[in-house]
Order: C-alpha cells, then structure tokens, then sequence
C-alpha cells in the first residue's frame, strides 16, 4: 500500500546507563544479556532503515507511573541500591538471596527482605544507575503513547530496561516498570470515551516477546477494558515458568478478556504466522481504539534465550499482519538477545508494518 510510512522512535540516552555486570542463568553467573548494546544496535538498524525520526521523551512525572505500579515498590526501586550498600552488601547490585512465598509469615522490613520480597528472580538486579533508567525507559513508553494519541498512526518506544515481566510490586526477568502497561493505562485513563460509548476507551495488548508477558497480564488480569493476548513460549518448558498456560483467561469482570497462545520449542514462521493470525481475530473482534505491541524479537532462531526457529524473514510478516489491524499503535520495546541480528530484525517488524 503506497510509500512507507515513517515511525516516530522515542529514546533517551539516560536508559543506557543501566548495566548491571552479570545474570544468573541455566545455574551460572554469565554476562548480562540485556545490555546497553542493545538499544544501540537498534538505533544503527533503524537509522539505516529510514524508518523515522528519533526523538527524546518528555517528562510525565511519577503519576502515570503509579497508575499501574504500587507506591511502596516504587519508592523500594528508588531507594534499594542506597539501603543495599549502607547495609554493606554487594555494590555489584541488589541480588536477593531469599525471596518471598505464600505462606510465610513475617514482612521484613530491612533491605534483604524487601530485596527477596520485591523480585521474582535474579536477572533484575537494581544498581545506583536502574532507576534513572527504568523512569526514562517509561518515559519514552508514555511519550510514543502521547503521539499516538495526538493522531501518529504509530509510534515506537525503544524501552530500555524492558518491562513486560514488571507486576504491580515485582521486578524480575530485565523488567523493573511495566512500560506497555504505563503506556496502556495512559491512553485509557487520558483519552475521551468514543461518542455514544459509555465504556471506557477499550486498548488490546499484544505480546509478542518470546516470553509470556506476565506482569502485563497480571495488571490486567481482573479488567474488560484492556485485552492482553501473547504469544510465548510453553511456560511447562520455558520462563517465566508460573504464568502464561492457556487456562489463564482472565478472573471476575476480566474473564474472556485474556489470551495465552503457548508454543513449543522449534515454532517456525508458519506456525508462528498461523497463530498470529488468531490472536489477530481476537483483537479485531474487542475492537480497541488502540493498540499497544509489546515488541520482542526473542522468537529469532538464534536467540540464545529462545527456542524457536523464526527467520529474519518473519519479522516484516509480524509487521505487515499487524498493520492489517488498521489500529493506532504503539510498539514498545521488550526482549531480543541476538546481538547481531537485533537492530535489523526490529528494522524488519517495524518496517513490515509501515509498509503494510
Ligand atoms: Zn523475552
């Protein structure tokens, strides 16, 4: 359909400087994955690719971000890395040793506890750089968000830390602020409702990160004015292990307003292409004024997270089906490991819906 059209990215260099040193991964400490080499390569693909202007993040302030995430663990990330050292841990960064589970008793109120408490795992380690990062991260979700809503048929958020993995008061898995559902809570809660509707204004969410995205669906799991659909890996094989099965649709007022689409380990383009057009159908049935991509591209054959086996060629496929929704999108940046091929396959998702 007619020339390509541009894709308004959203970044700021504040989000870089979030490095923590390492990850325990398959039982052993290896170099962290989620890099800033990450967005780098992106912006190189993307500048290459012509897709659009790059642009800084406004300042939205803490408000949309407490709309979705609980004041206290808002105030423990802020705050984790300081009480951490003062404690005499390591500066390496904030590695809980002991986490929380139903069933215990006692609340602790001192930093170890608040660590294990706050974090689901150890790949979300907090460092004296996370937070600026993370709020930055959100920042630019909210800014892509805004354009969109002031009329961008699509805008891209180059989030940094990711954030499909973050619940209300869990980091966990790269994830500290869940930027696709800042930026989701954001449209709804700053667009007016359509004329003659008296429900509030509907947003889906697509997840289409090799992992299930369940701090998103967790945000979500009680609401019928935001449809979160993903498509991930089998959590029976693959993290994050405990959400994600395709039981999971939703609980009370949000019941048949989520969708998982487990998929087994060599998933190719086909099949992969075949469920993306399910998932599709759902989306196009709750008719949402908006809708937000949560964009991994973990799903690559040489992911050395993932176990599927997309081709670079899936990825203008995603695209293109996408762009067949006809919705105002916002593309928000989640995983994507392969370090080589990350900027041109996000290039590729991008430049397949701009096409489409
Ligand atoms: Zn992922």
């Amino acid at each position: 359909m007619g020339a390509t059209a541009q894709i308004q990215i959203v970044f700021h260099p504040t989000q870089l400087e979030h490095a923590p040193a390492r990850e325990f991964l398959d039982g052993a400490w290896v170099d962290y994955l989620e890099s800033p080499r990450r967005p780098r390569m992106i912006l190189d693909a993307l500048a290459q690719a012509q897709l659009g202007p790059v642009s800084e993040p406004d300042d939205f302030g803490l408000a949309p971000i407490r709309a979705v995430h609980a004041d206290r663990y808002l105030d423990y990330l802020q705050s984790a890395y300081a009480k951490w050292i003062a404690d005499g841990r390591s500066r390496d960064g904030v590695y809980p040793d002991t986490f929380y589970k139903p069933g215990f008793l006692h609340r602790s109120s001192g930093i170890g506890g608040q660590a294990g408490a706050y974090a689901f795992d150890l790949s979300a380690p907090i460092t004296a750089h996370t937070w600026p990062a993370a709020y930055w991260s959100a920042q630019s979700a909210l800014t892509a968000a805004r354009l969109v809503r002031e009329g961008a048929h699509a805008a891209f958020a180059l989030c940094r830390p990711p954030g499909h993995h973050a619940h209300a008061d869990l980091c966990g898995g790269y994830c500290f602020l869940n930027n696709a559902a800042i930026a989701a809570e954001y449209l709804i809660q700053s667009s007016t409702p359509m004329s003659g509707d008296r429900a509030q204004t509907r947003i889906a969410i697509l997840d289409v990160d090799f992992h299930h995205g369940n701090g998103t669906q967790a945000i979500f799991y009680r609401r019928s004015d935001v449809l979160f659909v993903s498509l991930h890996a089998d959590p029976d094989r693959q993290y994050p292990y405990f959400m994600g099965g395709s039981d999971e649709r939703g609980e009370g007022e949000g019941e048949g307003f989520n969708w998982n689409y487990p998929l087994p380990a060599g998933t190719d383009d086909a099949r992969y292409l075949a469920t993306l057009d399910e998932a599709c159908a759902r989306i196009a049935d709750f008719a949402p004024r908006y809708l937000v991509v949560s964009l991994g591209v973990d799903t690559f054959g040489g992911d050395p997270l993932g176990d599927f086996a997309l081709t670079g060629d899936a990825f203008p496929r995603i695209g293109a089906r996408l762009a067949q929704l006809r919705l105002p999108t916002v593309f928000i940046m989640e995983g994507g490991y392969a370090i080589e091929q990350l900027g041109a396959n996000v290039a590729g998702m991008l430049g397949g819906f701009a096409k489409g």
